[in-house]
C-alpha cells in the first residue's frame, strides 16, 4: 500500500483526497519508482483545480515531475536502487504522476538523478527550473552573450522566473526582473537581479509595433500583452524565449519586430523535449545554478498541502519553487 493524492470528478467538480492505494492500481509501466519528492508547478495548479481540460480520466494522481529511487525495473537502462528524475511526457496529466509514494512509468521518460544533486534539490529545480535552463540555452544558441545588455525575466518571482533569474545572474548577465509583488524585491535581488521593474506597464496593450529598444533577451513566463510589449522593446537581432502563459495565451501583435529588427521568438517546450536536450540541460544546471540560490528559492510542503498550494499558484501567489515531500 502507498499514500497518494487522488483527484476524483464528483458531479463535474474535481475533489482531492489523500488515500492509501494498492500497488496493483498503478498504471502499467516498466519502471516502478519510490517517489521522494514532487513539486507544484503552474500546470499542477490547473490539474488539481480541474482547469485547462488536461485530465481526461479520473481517478487521477497529479504531479508533473518527481525524483526518487527505482524499486523494480524491466527497462534495460535502470536497476533497483538507481536514483532517477522525471519531468514532462504528460505524466501527471494523461498518466498518474508524482503526488504519491510510488509511481510507475515508461523508463524512456526517466533521466538519472544528476550527480551532485539530492532528490530534493533536483525537484527544487523540477519542471519549472529545467524549462528556465532550456530557455537560457536557446537564447545563448541565438547569440545572447553577457555583453549584450539588459535581459528581462517576466513573472520573475514565480518558479520559472526565479530559476531563470538565478541562472542568468550566475552567468554574468544583467538581469532585470519584472514582478507584480513589491514584497518579492529583496528575494529577487538575493537571486541576482540587478534591477526590479513593476510588471503592470507590460500588461497594457501595445500602442505601437515598435518601442524604444531595451532588451538583449527575455525569458517570458507571462505571455499575452506582456509578450507583445517585450517583442516591441527587444533590441535589433535579439531573442525572446516564450515559456508560459501565466498572464494569457493570446498574442496580439504585428510581425514588424521580426521584419524590421530581426527579433527572434523562440518557443520553449519541456514536456516532449528530446532526452539528449534534457540531459544537457541538467548538466548545465549543475554548473550554472548555485545550490545556495536553489535553496533560497524553494520551500517544502507535505502531500496534504498540495491542494492549497495548487490554488495559490493559479493566483500568482507562490514564490519560487515548492517541493513536496511525499513521505512527510
Ligand atoms: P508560477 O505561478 O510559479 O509563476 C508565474 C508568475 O507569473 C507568477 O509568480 C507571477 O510573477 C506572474 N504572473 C501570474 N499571473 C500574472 C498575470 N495575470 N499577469 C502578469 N504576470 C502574472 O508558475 P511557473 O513558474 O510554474 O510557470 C510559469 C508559466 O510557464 C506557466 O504559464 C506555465 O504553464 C509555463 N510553463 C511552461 C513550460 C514549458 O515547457 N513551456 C514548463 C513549465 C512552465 P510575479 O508575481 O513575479 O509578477
Amino acid at each position: 500500500m502507498f499514500r497518494a493524492l487522488v483527484l476524483e470528478d464528483v458531479g463535474g467538480s474535481v475533489t482531492p483526497s489523500i488515500r492509501e492505494l494498492d500497488e496493483t492500481t498503478l498504471p502499467a509501466g516498466d519502471v516502478t519508482v519510490a517517489v521522494e519528492y514532487t513539486t507544484v508547478n503552474y500546470k499542477d495548479g490547473l490539474v488539481v483545480n480541474g482547469a485547462g481540460g488536461l485530465v481526461k480520466r479520473y481517478p487521477h494522481v497529479p504531479g508533473i515531475d518527481f525524483a526518487g529511487t527505482v524499486l523494480e525495473s524491466r527497462h534495460a537502462a535502470y536497476r533497483a536502487g538507481d536514483k532517477v528524475v522525471l519531468t514532462g511526457w504528460r505524466v501527471g496529466e494523461v498518466q498518474w504522476g508524482g503526488c504519491a509514494q510510488k509511481a510507475s512509468v515508461n523508463g524512456d521518460w526517466l533521466v538519472p538523478l544528476p550527480a551532485g544533486l539530492s532528490a530534493r534539490q533536483a525537484m527544487a529545480v523540477g519542471t519549472a527550473g529545467l524549462t528556465a535552463m532550456l530557455a537560457v540555452i536557446a537564447l545563448e544558441a541565438h547569440g545572447l552573450a553577457a555583453a549584450s545588455g539588459e535581459l528581462l525575466v517576466t513573472g520573475a518571482a514565480g518558479g520559472v522566473g526565479s530559476v531563470a533569474t538565478a541562472i542568468l545572474a550566475q552567468r554574468g548577465y544583467q538581469v532585470v526582473a519584472s514582478t507584480g509583488r513589491a514584497e518579492a524585491h529583496d528575494y529577487l535581488r538575493q537571486l541576482g537581479a540587478s534591477t526590479i521593474v513593476d510588471r503592470s506597464p507590460f500588461s497594457e496593450p501595445a500602442k505601437r509595433p515598435l518601442e524604444a529598444e531595451r532588451w538583449a533577451g527575455c525569458v517570458d513566463s507571462v505571455g499575452g500583452n506582456t509578450l507583445a510589449r517585450v517583442l516591441a522593446q527587444t533590441k535589433y537581432g535579439c531573442s525572446v524565449a516564450a515559456v508560459g502563459l501565466a498572464g494569457g495565451s493570446k498574442l496580439e501583435h504585428t510581425v514588424i519586430p521580426f521584419l524590421l529588427r530581426g527579433v527572434n521568438l523562440l518557443g520553449i517546450d519541456s514536456v516532449m523535449c528530446p532526452r539528449e536536450r534534457r540531459i544537457e540541460a541538467w548538466r548545465r544546471i549543475l554548473t550554472d545554478l548555485p545550490l545556495d540560490r536553489l535553496d533560497a528559492l524553494s520551500t517544502e510542503v507535505r502531500l496534504e498541502d498540495v491542494p492549497r498550494v495548487a490554488g495559490d499558484i493559479l493566483k500568482g501567489q507562490v514564490r519560487g519553487r515548492v517541493v513536496v515531500n511525499v513521505n512527510a
